[in-house]
């Protein structure tokens, strides 16, 4: 048997008992922004807490264990940590990216490609011709979001590898959706792993924050030195709270996709449900690859509801979940993503994604699961509406209102 700890002994031990000035068994929060220096020609572990800070360091230690990197930087957000990855790549070089993805990460990608950062190329990573097309424009960068947001679809992280070593390229994944519990990408061979750790790290919706863990040291050292330059690192405070939230990762996860599959299972047969988008399900088209690279499904799923039901009337009924951006923490969110988290898209890049108007995206929180479903149900009764309207014809979601 092997002497490693188990990821869930390292993080409830994380920074425990390390306290050397007063022997606190919990962690300290340092939150002062300079360190003084014995001596002009005698530079402190810590200076400045946006090159390092004690705090920071015992999220960043954690987090980098967990995803079995060599260097992690703790960021002050997701986004923050997805645009520090682009600081690898020049003008003239290509970045590949999912076509279906967080609509922020889009907007970033799109905002800097028109300023000629670099050129941006979207292709749906699940078909495999299209992601040899895009590999035939010989990347430098390749971004993978796997179970992707908001539709679910799987990307094969080993087949992404495979094609992205032919041409030299950098795989950076983000495993937001699942977090080092569920799926490790520098295992399946990703030089990068991002996060927003504002989702299921921290857990607890109080926290914005992401990371950005390299495989390699190198690579994570020059993440770092980036990230002092640009000053994207994440606050001292916001690791504390992080860090805090993170040794319960494991316990969290494990019920709230429980959780889900029971809701999912309650929903899938429903008449008044057209399409759940959950790779637990065994005819979700990702489903073999989830269970093959993922340590389980996680607790996100997405639906299209039949004609019969009005999707907004759907979310405006709902009590115990909550409408709101955002997911992965203790609480249970619902979302229209054309009109909130992805409205910073285009309505032809949502389109080609496959993001309708009336899809309606869960996060399954720590509540019981049989509450969930009867509230749904509860719901479905309510937005159920004469004949069959179709959403051409009902008021669309102010898309563009929220981006
Ligand atoms: N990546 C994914 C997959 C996300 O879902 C999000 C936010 O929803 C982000 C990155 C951006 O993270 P943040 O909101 O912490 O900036």
């Amino acid at each position: 048997m092997s002497n490693r700890l188990h990821r869930e002994t390292l993080i409830a031990g994380a920074g425990v008992s390390a306290d050397k000035a007063h022997n606190s068994v919990s962690p300290p929060l340092h939150l002062s922004a300079n360190y003084y220096w014995n001596d002009p020609c005698e530079k402190p572990q810590y200076d400045y807490a946006r090159s390092g800070n004690p705090t920071r360091a015992q999220l960043e230690e954690a987090l980098t264990e967990l995803e079995g990197g060599a260097r992690g930087v703790i960021t002050s957000s997701g986004m923050a940590a997805v645009d520090l990855v682009l600081n690898l790549v020049n003008p003239g070089d290509v970045v590949l990216a999912p076509h279906d993805c967080y609509g922020g990460t889009h907007r970033l990608l799109a905002a800097r490609a028109k300023r000629g950062h670099f050129k941006v190329v979207h292709v749906d990573q699940t078909d495999l011709a299209a992601l040899a097309a895009g590999f035939a424009k010989r990347p430098k960068l390749v971004l993978i979001e796997t179970p992707s947001n908001p539709l679910l679809r799987i990307t094969d992280i080993s087949k992404v590898v495979s094609f992205a070593r032919e041409v030299g390229a950098i795989v950076v994944a983000d495993n937001t959706f699942l977090s080092p519990a569920l799926q490790r990408p520098l295992a399946l061979g990703c030089d990068v792993v991002i996060h927003s750790t504002t989702k299921f790290i921290n857990g607890h919706s109080d926290v914005v924050g992401g990371a950005v863990i390299a495989r390699d040291a190198a690579l994570g050292e020059e993440l770092a030195w980036w990230a002092n330059c640009t000053g994207v690192t994440g606050a001292p405070f916001d690791s504390f709270m992080t860090l805090r939230g993170l040794r319960t990762l494991f316990t969290r996860i494990e019920r709230q996709q429980a959780t889900a599959k029971d809701v999912v299972d309650a929903l899938v047969d429903d008449p008044r449900v057209a399409k759940v988008f959950f790779p637990g399900l065994g005819s979700h088209p990702g489903h073999e690859i989830a269970a093959r690279q993922q340590e389980g499904f996680g607790s996100m799923f997405s639906v299209e509801f039949a004609d019969k039901i009005d999707a907004l009337e759907l979310l405006r009924k709902l009590e115990i979940f909550t409408i709101a951006e955002s997911l992965g923490g203790f609480e249970s969110l619902v979302c229209l993503p054309a009109a909130m988290t992805h409205a910073g898209m285009t309505a032809e890049a949502r389109a080609d994604a496959g993001i309708s108007n009336h899809l309606v995206r869960f996060s399954i929180g720590l509540e019981h699961g049989v509450d969930l479903v009867r509230d749904i149900l509860a719901a479905l009764d309510g937005a159920a509406v004469a004949g069959n309207v179709t959403y051409l014809n009902k008021q669309q979601p102010a898309v563009g209102a929220c981006a």
